[in-house]
């Protein structure tokens, strides 16, 4: 069976990781310490280089869009962390013979080098990141080409596990999956239709898939 993973905020601590970087970014610039809010903000749902160029001009930074990239994504991958759970959780689905991918949305480079620094990589049978198939979640199209990506096909059913209501949950139900939120101390969205299951944590997700019959 199936089981697709999100992976900022589900798999890693992207927002701890995010305020670990911009806190380093402002004092190694010497940037007035509210930038460091400013900053996390600004990249709190999303990041691409294009968003780090803005984040330079508003600021009047020398360096170009091309090293801000580099650095943001350099800096994020050596502060990422994954969750407590996610590495024993994901390891014992896959001795029970889950087929596991990751479906993110993001740019390649800066999600494969966090997948890459936290190890996760190894758990994996497929990787789908957004920017790499020219598709974003929710739409099918990209929940279709994660499942190719872990040789399988959509068709044939699974899960899809995320902390976000519209993109992962309402996405992955769309896509015919079954579909598990991490709720992480937030309650449901009353807009949206509710989830399969909802779970504290990754670790309270994968205990719950290992319990399910495969
Ligand atoms: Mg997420």
């Amino acid at each position: 069976m199936l089981a697709l993973f999100d992976l900022d905020n589900t798999l890693i601590d992207r927002q701890g990781g995010l305020e670990k970087w911009a806190r380093h970014f402002v004092q190694s610039r010497s940037l007035p310490p509210t930038a460091e809010a400013v900053i996390s903000e600004r990249l709190r749902v999303r990041a691409y280089s294009v968003d780090l160029a803005e984040i330079g001009a508003a600021f009047e930074l020398s360096a170009s869009e091309g090293e801000l990239w580099r650095e943001y994504t350099e800096g994020m991958a050596g502060v990422a962390r994954c969750l407590p759970g996610a590495e024993s959780g994901l390891g014992k689905l896959r001795g029970m013979g889950w087929t596991l991918g990751v479906a993110t949305n993001g740019a390649g480079d800066i999600q494969r080098a966090k997948l890459t620094s936290t190890g996760l990589t190894r758990f994996f049978d497929g990787v789908c990141v957004s920017e790499e198939v020219g598709v974003r979640k929710p739409t099918r199209q990209f929940f279709e080409a994660a499942a190719e990506l872990c040789g399988t096909d959509l068709r044939l059913g699974g899960w899809m596990v995320g902390d976000n209501p519209e993109t992962d949950i309402e996405g992955g139900r769309a896509a015919g999956l079954h579909t598990m939120w991490i709720a992480a101390g937030r309650q449901w969205p009353t807009n949206v239709r509710s989830p399969d299951v909802v779970v504290a944590d990754v670790a309270e997700a994968t205990a719950t898939l290992s319990a399910l019959a495969l």
